[in-house]
Parts: structure tokens; sequence; C-alpha cells
């Protein structure tokens, strides 16, 4: 297993070619068929009010802001109906953290959905959404995910974890959950079960040792567990973000390229890494396919976040299936556990 001291060493070298090759080894001793998966979901962002004020973040909008905005639940299945229209499994509902709503709220919302689209995964509220309705309800967090899981909640999405070290949280999200309280979610949820992502935003101002402490506290909880799914780093979108008056740069593509690879090294012991085409465009995603990424995430009908921020790349399925296809992998259309076997 990669020390941290390891990692470290790969970041300052310059030898990306050699860090590709191997963690491409990697990944093709894990997904030895040569397939490289995609997924057919909508992301639904159920209110942008928020009372964290993240740095880094454009989407959300202070409570009782005119532009603040909490979706029914009509206008949220329709926005299933539509993905299911378009052959989408899945729903990745997120939004701001609203001390309005509790957890009825929540419950009420998952109920309506599961009993119009009962077929529907429901990967939804991340890591500060879950702590913020535990504390709003009094409940713990065990109680709370098993509440949302006992009314149609099927997985949890990893958003919220930026970097897990806490002096970068400190700086870019000082009101948002810690790194404890990220860990303690997940914990919970894989406890009772349930399946969850693991996420980075790296280039956020943070040093090479806090982005590897961030990948050494993913490491851990999947030992501990075995409960991630997959590993998602996507790099900082600066664009109407306070944060981007400060860190100047976005990452490049060689440090993209890096950052995947030695994720996917590092984190042996987590099956899906994604190559990201929404933050990084298709181009930079398909090389990614040979840095050891073998997913691509989702054909997104509709983003709200990371669009706010200056990501505004588009892909339909076809060219999806054609970058992959043209990387020397076979297309295949997956759900929200990974499983590729009974689509397509
Ligand atoms: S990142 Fe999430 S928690 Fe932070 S301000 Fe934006 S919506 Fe709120």
């Amino acid at each position: 297993m990669m020390t941290q001291q390891e990692a470290v060493d790969l970041f300052r070298s310059d030898d990306l070619i050699g860090i590709g090759i191997a963690a491409d080894a990697l990944r093709r001793k894990l997904h030895p068929h040569g397939i490289v998966s995609y997924i057919i979901d909508r992301n639904i962002n159920y209110t942008n009010f928020c009372t964290e004020y993240c740095s880094f973040c454009a989407f959300y909008r202070p409570m009782g802001h005119q532009e603040g905005y909490v979706l029914d639940h009509e206008t949220i299945c329709a926005k299933i109906q539509e993905t299911v229209d378009l052959g989408g499994t899945g729903i990745l509902m997120q939004g701001g953290l609203n001390p309005d709503l509790k957890i009825e709220w929540y419950e009420d919302l998952l109920r309506a959905i599961k009993a119009r689209f009962p077929n529907v995964w429901l990967h939804c509220f991340s890591a500060p959404e879950i702590t913020c309705i535990a504390e709003v309800s009094g409940l713990s967090l065990t109680a709370t995910i098993a509440r949302l899981r006992g009314a149609g909640l099927d997985s949890i999405p990893g958003g919220g974890a930026e970097i897990l070290d806490d002096e970068v949280r400190q700086r870019i999200s000082r009101l948002k959950c810690g790194t404890q309280e990220w860990i303690d979610v997940h914990l919970a949820a894989h406890r009772l079960g349930m399946r969850t992502t693991a996420t980075m935003m790296f280039c956020c101002g943070e040093t090479i040792e806090q982005r590897v402490n961030h990948l050494e506290v993913v490491r851990r909880i999947q030992e501990e567990t075995g409960g991630f799914t997959a590993f998602i780093p996507w790099s900082f979108q600066r664009e109407n973000t306070s944060l981007g008056r400060s860190v100047k740069e976005e990452a490049t593509g060689v440090e993209y390229l890096k950052t995947l690879a030695i994720s996917r090294l590092y984190l042996e012991n987590i099956v899906n890494v994604q190559s990201s085409w929404v933050t990084q465009g298709l181009k930079t995603c398909q090389v990614g396919l040979r840095f050891g990424g073998n997913d691509v995430g989702s054909i997104m009908i509709e983003e709200n976040v990371v669009s706010a921020a200056g990501a505004h790349h588009r892909a339909s399925e076809e060219e999806l299936r054609r970058i992959i296809r043209d990387a020397g992998f076979i297309p295949k259309q997956r759900d929200s556990l990974y499983r590729t076997f009974y689509l397509n």
C-alpha cells in the first residue's frame, strides 16, 4: 500500500507518464474487461437557501434572499419524469443547508417520489445536509440516516468533502461540517448497510500534504467499512466565487491527470474512480481514462452547482460513448451502484 510520503513524492515528481502507466495498470487489474461506465441521471438542487457561506460556492443564496427557492414536490417529480423518459435510472438530489427544512420535510419528499417512481434510485443529501437535518431535528446522525432510508433514500453522495483537512476547511467553509463530521456521516451510513461515494475538490489553495491527508482519510474509512462505491476527484471552479479572488489559478490538465492517477493508486481499496468531464471537459476526461479513471460519471441532464461556478461543459450520451470507444474502451451504462450487467 502506498504511504503518504510516497504519494507526496509522486505529486512532486514530473514523471506524469510513469504515474499514468502505474495507475492504468491498477485500473486494468480492477477492471480487466475494458469497460468504462456512465450513468444517466439528473441533479436536482431542491433548495439554494443556505446558511454556510462557503467561499468556493456560487450556488447558494442567504436565507430570505429574493433569488432563493425551495422546489415543491410537483416540480421535483416533473424533473424525475423527464429523467425517466430519457432512460435515466437515478436522481442525485442535493441542496443548501436550509434550517427551515426538518426531517419530516425530507421524509415526505422521499415518500412522494418513491410512490410515483419506485424504481428510481435516490442518491441524495451530502454529509453537511445530513448533519444539518440531524441538528435542526434534534436527532442523532444514525437516527437521521435510518429515517431517511426508511422513507426511500438509497445512498448518500460524497459532496461536502472538499479537502478533508480542518485547516483548509476553516479557510474555505468555516461554518460547514468539519472533517470528523463528514467521516461520522459516512461511517454511520456504512454501518447501516448503506453505500456512499467519496469526493475531493482540490486546487482550492491546499498543500500537497493536505491533499494526501484527504486521500488517507478516505482510505481509512474504506478499510474499516468497505462502504464507498467510488472516488470522484474534481478541481475547484473559481468563476463567480469569493475564493476565486484569492485562488487565482485553476488546476491545469497535468495537475488534474496527476491527481486522478495518484488517487487511483492510493485508493487501491476503492473499485471505481471517476474521470470528470463536467469540470475538466470531454478531452481531458477522455485522457483520464488512461490515468486510472474507469467511469465518466453522469450524462447530467441538469446541474446548477458547478455550472454556477463556471463549468459549462455539455455532453450527450452518444458523445460520451464515442470518447470512451475512441480511448479503447467499451462504454456501458451503469446504475447508481456502478453495476453494468443489467443495462444495455
Ligand atoms: S457549498 Fe453547500 S453548504 Fe457551502 S454555501 Fe454552497 S450550498 Fe451552502
